[in-house]
């Protein structure tokens, strides 16, 4: 490690601990990026295959402009008329179905889940919120009870319950094909009657439409539709965290639920919203807004300014100008047919899912077993990382690839990272 970087490093332990998470066992000390790369301070080259914030490209001169411009200009809170928050949210909006036609901005994935939380339980009555097993939907303390895969206040709480998830891959033991959607369903509605039991009651059921931290799985047929039935018919919400799934991530949709027959009473939006910029934020029906922001108060000093939603319009315009949502169906799908190549030739690739430009690729020491091959996984991201290739590991054994990057990646980005990961598998399945 350069002398510059490890001196930094220990200035951040000094001042931030040990604790705060930092990528690659090589921490990579940054100087800029661009597109689909990014550039250490030795001016060394890195493909990103892993960040979905930098959605439209990293530091894309549209959405600097639409910064600067409108800083420049003005920059207040939303206590103000301004035409630019109602411009973004009739546009936003727009590329919801029928119903979805008022949103609520905050600045962050977490706040926006919070504000949902917020408002399902003020609207139900109930308390009662239904998530899965390896769920992550960010960080205040109502919103990490329901981080069962990852916060310890999950295991504190009497207002979450949870249910296995849904993964058609590694199933529940000793169900198989028909009876596991049914198995899944069965499990929720055991939680739906644990809420009952304990006097809770039921405010709804939050989870991210296409699994993204739970390790992008294949659910059931039909299973969203079903389970968000189940939720209804017991006076609960539907709400889904599109915060990673969202804004064209999976290709065909602009929104992942979208793949699915239901439209739910709340969408939460964030990570990709403002390519950078804190831009996050709920979508829901105007009266579901209007009942609950009659008596409860909500204003979030810095959600929607004038420059947020500057940025935010600006990321929908190259999103539709350079095609993003159709680009991912192709290079997702040259992706996908690779990983799936690499899969023909390595056992240890047991599952390869994709969605657009979303891909997880789970290793296992042995597809009949299917045990998590996590110790390889680390190595495998960090080997990527040494050349110049950054992707990230999820799930609940951390044994899933994640790959998930910007959405002007190409085929020959995708190319560079199908060759890095064929080199990383022949160098360390002798070591395995
Ligand atoms: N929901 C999901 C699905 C997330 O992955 C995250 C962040 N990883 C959040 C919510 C929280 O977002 P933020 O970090 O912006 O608070």
């Amino acid at each position: 490690m350069q002398s510059q970087t490890q001196s930094l490093l220990q200035r951040r332990y000094n001042t931030m601990g040990k604790y705060s998470p930092l990528f690659y066992e090589q921490p990579i000390h940054l100087a800029r990026a661009e597109g689909v790369w990014m550039y250490d301070q030795q001016g060394n080259q890195f493909l990103d295959c892993y960040n979905n914030v930098p959605h439209v490209g990293h530091c894309h001169p549209a959405i600097v402009d639409a910064i600067s411009r409108q800083m420049s200009t003005l920059n207040i809170h939303t206590r103000y008329l301004h035409e630019n928050i109602v411009n973004y949210i009739e546009r936003l909006t727009a590329t919801f179905d029928n119903g979805l036609n008022a949103a609520m901005l905050t600045c962050s994935g977490s706040e926006a889940n919070e504000l949902a939380l917020r408002m399902a339980r003020f609207i139900t009555g109930g308390k009662g919120i239904i998530v899965t097993d390896a769920a992550y939907h960010g960080n205040t303390e109502a919103v990490g009870e329901l981080g069962t895969g990852f916060m310890p206040e999950a295991k504190l709480t009497k207002r979450v319950r949870s249910f296995p998830i849904p993964d058609t891959y590694r199933g529940l033991e000793g169900v198989h094909d028909e009876a596991l959607k049914s198995a899944y369903l069965s499990h929720i509605q055991a939680a739906i009657e644990g809420f009952e039991d304990d006097g809770m009651g039921l405010a709804g059921m939050l989870i991210c439409p296409d699994f993204a931290n739970e390790g992008l799985l294949n659910i059931p047929d039909d299973f969203l539709k079903e389970a968000a039935q189940l939720v209804r018919n017991a006076g609960g919400l539907i709400i889904f965290d599109e915060v990673q799934a969202g804004f064209g991530r999976t290709g065909k949709h602009m929104w992942a639920h979208q793949w699915h027959d239901v439209v739910p009473d709340i969408v939460t939006l964030g990570k990709p919203m403002g390519n950078g910029f804190p831009l996050a934020g709920l979508v829901s029906n105007l009266d579901n807004v209007n009942a609950f922001s009659q008596h409860a108060m909500y204003f979030n000093t810095f959600g929607g300014t004038p420059v947020a939603c500057a940025v935010g319009n600006a990321v929908l315009d190259v999103l539709e100008q350079e095609n993003l949502l159709s680009n991912a169906v192709t290079t997702g799908e040259y992706v996908t047919r690779g990983l799936r190549a690499l899969q023909d030739k390595y056992e240890l690739i047991g599952d390869v899912r994709s969605l657009g430009m979303f891909f997880a690729v789970e290793l296992v020491h042995d597809r009949i077993t299917k045990t998590p091959a996590t110790t390889i996984a680390k190595k495998i991201v960090n080997y990527l990382r040494n050349q110049g290739v950054l992707i990230s590991t999820i799930g609940p054994h951390d044994s899933v690839l994640k790959i998930r990057p910007p959405m002007p990646f190409q085929p020959e980005h995708g190319d560079r990272l199908l060759h890095t990961l064929e080199q990383a598998f022949q160098t360390l399945i002798q070591d395995v």
